[in-house]
């Protein structure tokens, strides 16, 4: 586990793996039981002590954040975001600035020199002090050169930890400072329980698209989740397969469907069929594996490629200001040709 780390006086560790694992949290509880001033025999957080509520309430003072302000504003509440959101012309040119009013995803030298003032005077509580800093992947090259100098010479008392879901992404003198920490995606049993009970409809589709990632897997299904009686109506018609009409998708289609979510409800349809004529297995569909091996069976090899291109055409254009009812109804009626 990784307190023991810090017992042996590293004071720099990466926590990289799979988006959505739930790496931000891990170091959380890190810094947490660092902080902490009655951590238990396992090296764990007391969760009682007043280190412990202030880390909780993302009040303690020598715990810092170094997010993204895009990332800041989902994760820590207002007061918290060190960074007040600035004006384009004080973010580093390069790839992340100048986004007009979008909050920024990249993490700006400023904010990593502004640790050097955090660094400089003693701890205020007069233990560790920790700097979590996530995604590490997301700083450009000065403000990683300034973090390797912090690195290379490190303050007393003070733990680095630092979050990757790219580790290839993460420079090298700054990876090799850093006791590197693989985050294991979790086994898929207690992921498919816990997304259930977070309201997500599909949860086996949700944690495969997120390749394993149950945070990833909620996030998504929270941004592009389709309404139950939507995707209900769009499994009844791709159900039918070939015994599906022109007739049945104008009737089944709703009025304004979201289309990206349709369409890549669709793509996961097409993927499963494609993946159980070929493999005899599914991917997204585990729970509809009947009807995918039915319809595998009856599908046309060349009406599947074609409909996955016309699907592929339709994701790309998915910006664009169609009527969503004709593009999803134009591709389930490119469904009926794949049979
Ligand atoms: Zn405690």
């Amino acid at each position: 586990m990784l307190p023991p780390l810090a017992a042996r006086g590293v004071h720099a560790v990466l926590l990289h793996g799979l988006r959505g694992v739930g790496k931000k949290s891990l170091a959380l509880d890190f810094a947490t039981a660092l902080l902490c001033a009655a951590p238990q025999a396992d090296g764990h957080a007391c969760g009682q002590c007043e280190e412990c509520r202030l880390t909780a309430g993302f009040s303690h003072p020598d715990l810092r954040w170094v997010l993204p302000q895009a990332l800041a504003e989902d994760l820590l509440p207002p007061a918290q975001e060190d960074e007040p959101p600035t004006s384009d012309s004080a973010a580093e040119p390069g790839e992340g600035g100048g986004r007009g009013t979008k909050a920024s995803r990249e993490i700006r030298v400023e904010q990593v020199r502004a640790l050097s003032d955090f660094l400089g005077i003693a701890a205020y509580r007069g233990g560790r002090r920790l700097v979590v800093l996530a995604p590490a992947e997301a700083m450009n090259a000065t403000a990683a050169n300034t973090l390797l100098k912090m690195l290379e010479e490190p303050p007393p008392a003070t733990v680095f930890v630092l979050v990757a879901d790219e580790l290839d992404d993460v420079l090298p003198t700054i990876r090799s400072r850093c006791v590197l920490v693989q985050v294991p995606v979790p086994e898929p049993k207690p992921c498919l329980q816990w997304l259930a009970e977070q309201g997500v409809a599909e949860p086996a589709a949700a944690l495969a698209l997120a390749s394993g990632g149950p945070l990833a897997a909620l996030a998504s299904a929270a941004h592009e989740s389709l309404p139950a009686e939507t995707s209900a109506a769009l499994y009844r018609l791709l159900e039918r397969g070939p015994a599906l009409t022109a007739a049945q998708v104008a009737a089944g289609v709703g009025r304004d469907p979201p289309v990206p979510a349709c369409v890549r409800l669709m793509q996961c349809w097409a993927f499963d069929l494609i993946q159980y004529r070929a493999r005899e297995c599914v991917r997204y569909h585990p729970q509809r594996e009947a009807s995918i091996s039915k319809l595998a069976a009856s599908a046309r090899s060349d009406g599947l490629w074609r409909w996955v291109d016309a699907l592929g055409v339709a994701s790309a254009a998915r910006e664009h200001p169609l009527n969503a009812r004709l593009v999803i109804e134009s591709l389930l009626t490119g469904y009926i040709d794949v049979f």
